[in-house]
């Protein structure tokens, strides 16, 4: 686990910082800015990455799924998952994950009146640890469908730790029920891309890259996508955050941007 350093970035941190949050320091601060500077529309994409998260968790819950395990949820913001979750299902069970303990830190005290929310620190590669964990086990029935959230999160995992493998063996331990919400880092300019993953390594962060659209697209091997349009008139596919079932907005696959999180909400059937 990584310990506390305020001379280098950490993702939590400097995504904290673009969403304008204050639990973050001036490192954190200088590695936003950097990336607002290669791509100004990072702090906006920031933003609309969170507004997915909302509507993919309300969606999910009105399915009838009161279970949400919130992989790298980041520290607490405006919205967070348990409080969406809640306000549709209040007796709603939330565990929140995330490798850094500063999250942990700043989670217990926002949750400290909400009994069926839990955060644990650990390393979402560590399926074992991470579903066995006494607090999980508290909440979670695993006879019950359960949503998984890997929400701009597996850019940061490196290609050797064999990212879509892992959504795979997650929901091999789950029943016919259970949902993906996901936003991934994506980008169809090669050259940007590499630039953007670059500029993330050398600041010091853990993070593994940004991936072409077919690539972010494996995390739903073998769920079945629903479609992004509120209405359901386009087929299931992933989408630029802001346009995922949000109201009138066309859902837009392939967008006019460097970069975008390619977004998408899928179930396991039976
Ligand atoms: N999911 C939140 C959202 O979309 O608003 C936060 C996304 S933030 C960009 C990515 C988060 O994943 C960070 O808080 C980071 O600490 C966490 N993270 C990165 N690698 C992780 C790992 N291996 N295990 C657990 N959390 C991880």
């Amino acid at each position: 686990m990584p310990q506390l350093d305020m001379s280098v970035p950490t993702v939590a941190r400097t995504y904290d910082a673009l969403l304008g949050g204050k639990d973050n320091f001036q490192a954190d601060r200088e590695a936003a800015a950097a990336l607002e500077e290669l791509n100004p529309g990072t702090v906006q994409l920031s933003k609309d990455n969170r507004g997915f998260l909302s509507r993919g968790v309300r969606y999910v819950a009105e399915q009838g799924v009161r279970q949400f395990i919130d992989l790298g949820s980041g520290l607490p913001t405006v919205e967070n998952t348990h409080q969406v979750a809640q306000r549709a299902i209040p007796d709603a069970s939330v565990v929140y994950v995330d490798i850094d303990p500063i999250v942990l830190a700043h989670g217990k005290a926002i949750l400290a009146d909400s009994p069926r929310t839990t955060v644990i620190t650990a390393d979402l590669r560590d399926i074992d640890q991470v579903l066995s964990e006494p607090e999980t086990q508290r909440l979670i029935d695993f006879t019950e469908p359960v949503c998984i959230m890997l929400v701009s999160l597996l850019h940061c995992i490196r290609d050797e730790d064999d990212p879509f493998g892992m959504v795979r063996r997650y929901f091999e331990r789950l029943p016919a029920g259970s949902a993906l919400v996901y936003s991934h880092l994506s980008s169809d300019d090669e050259e940007f891309a590499r630039k953007f993953t670059e500029q993330c390594h050398e600041t010091g962060m853990d993070w593994g890259r940004v991936r072409s659209p077919e690539e972010c697209a494996e995390a739903f091997d073998g769920l079945e996508l629903v479609s992004p349009a509120s209405d359901d008139s386009v087929p299931p596919q992933l989408v630029d955050c802001p346009t995922w079932r949000n109201g009138d907005v066309a859902p837009v696959p392939l967008p006019d941007k460097k970069i975008w999180e390619h977004s998408g909400v899928g179930f396991k059937r039976g």
